[in-house]
């Protein structure tokens, strides 16, 4: 039976009080009450921006979201994880400061921010699942403890896995490091000869210390790297590459089979939200203000399933683009399928869905 998606009808411009309105609209019509119970711990999974980032999706729009897991008397909290990647992600101190400016908490929200990897992004369960790469996943340890989970992701474009939402935003956003850095351990940039300016972005961004600067160009030592892709995001020449055709499908197979461990244990106890506004090329890690958008803004789609949910999204995008997702985002080297088709074949959900739309 194909999975059931629901979708309505929203853009930036409604303002926030109604995009969260009708997010809270979308919660009510699908049913998703059911997922959670009375004394849950409910992780609020969100992102909640870069520094200068501002097209992420704002805590006045989950509002709504936050008001109905309240009255089922949960104990929600709006929950993130540190990054690999330098920034105010970081840590859980600079990250809970951040997402505290931003609302996210308990003046904005009514709840707390609170960081499920601990303070260094380190506390962490390690999840058996049947995986293809893994038959282990490393997760933030009060994702894995919380009894349901509401996530809400933010539908992107990405530079390394071509489409940003549920998938990604369970796989690699509840992860511990270790996690993450075994997803991203696929990822071996390199330095193309010719294009690199020596402006030294890359040098100053890299977390490992794998970038070195001679007369010429950057250079990666690979035995540093993590694969954290902060030298890919930062460097505005095109200068550092991936071999795309391999290891985004590693990189998009792997983030599957961490979502697989997140959802785990949580059977009817997690519903899965993607916002399709503001959507721009890049995802809301990338530290700049005004991403230029892809298409014009959709709406949101959920369901209870975290593969039909992306694939709906992803369908709703291709349709309003008219275009396929790598050619809007720029990169045809990337295909988005391979997180799709693996989610399917490791059970994770169904790509086949039906369609209701709430008004
Ligand atoms: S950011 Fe790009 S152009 Fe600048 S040094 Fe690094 S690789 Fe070269
Ligand atoms: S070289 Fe690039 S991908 Fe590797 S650790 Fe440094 S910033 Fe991250």
């Amino acid at each position: 039976m194909a999975a059931k998606v629901y979708f309505i009808k929203a853009s930036i411009g409604d303002g926030e009080r109604t995009i969260s309105e009708k997010a809270r609209r979308l919660f009510q019509a699908g049913g998703f009450k059911k997922c959670f119970q009375k004394n849950d711990f409910t992780a609020v999974k969100v992102h909640v921006g870069e520094q200068v980032n501002n097209t992420y999706i704002k805590a006045p729009c989950l509002q709504g979201l936050v008001e109905e897991l309240l009255k089922l008397q949960t104990k929600p909290f709006i929950t993130d994880t540190s990054t690999l990647y330098t920034g105010r992600r970081h840590n859980a101190i600079d990250h809970t400061v951040l997402a505290t400016e931003r609302g996210f908490s308990v003046a904005g929200l009514g709840i707390p921010f609170l960081a499920p990897d601990g303070l260094f992004g380190t506390a962490e369960t390690a999840v058996p699942i049947e995986g293809e790469l893994q038959q282990e996943v490393s997760l933030a340890a009060d994702i894995v403890r919380c009894q349901s989970i509401l996530s809400v992701a933010h539908f992107t474009g990405h530079v390394a896995t071509c489409a940003g939402a549920t998938l990604k935003t369970l796989g690699m956003g509840c992860s511990s490091r270790k996690g993450k850095m075994r997803q991203h351990s696929a990822l071996k940039p390199q330095v193309k000869k010719g294009k690199c300016t020596r402006c030294g972005e890359c040098y100053r961004h890299c977390p490992a210390g794998a970038i070195t600067l001679d007369q010429l160009q950057a250079h990666i030592d690979q035995d540093k790297c993590i694969g954290c892709a902060e030298c890919v995001a930062v460097c505005r020449f095109d200068a550092v590459q991936y071999d795309w055709k391999q290891e985004s499908e590693i990189l998009q197979k792997s983030i599957a089979e961490h979502a697989l461990g997140v959802v785990k244990g949580k059977e009817g106890r997690a519903a899965f939200f993607n916002f399709l506004l503001s959507m721009t090329k890049d995802c809301d890690c990338f530290d700049k203000a005004d991403m230029p958008t892809m298409v014009p803004d959709i709406g949101i789609v959920a369901s209870t399933d975290p593969v039909a949910v992306d694939k709906a999204a992803i369908d709703m995008v291709e349709t309003r683009g008219g275009r396929g997702l790598p050619e809007l985002i720029e990169n045809t080297m990337l295909d988005w399928r391979h997180q799709i088709e693996h989610a399917v074949k490791i059970g994770l959900g169904r790509a086949d869905y039906e369609w209701v739309e709430v008004s």
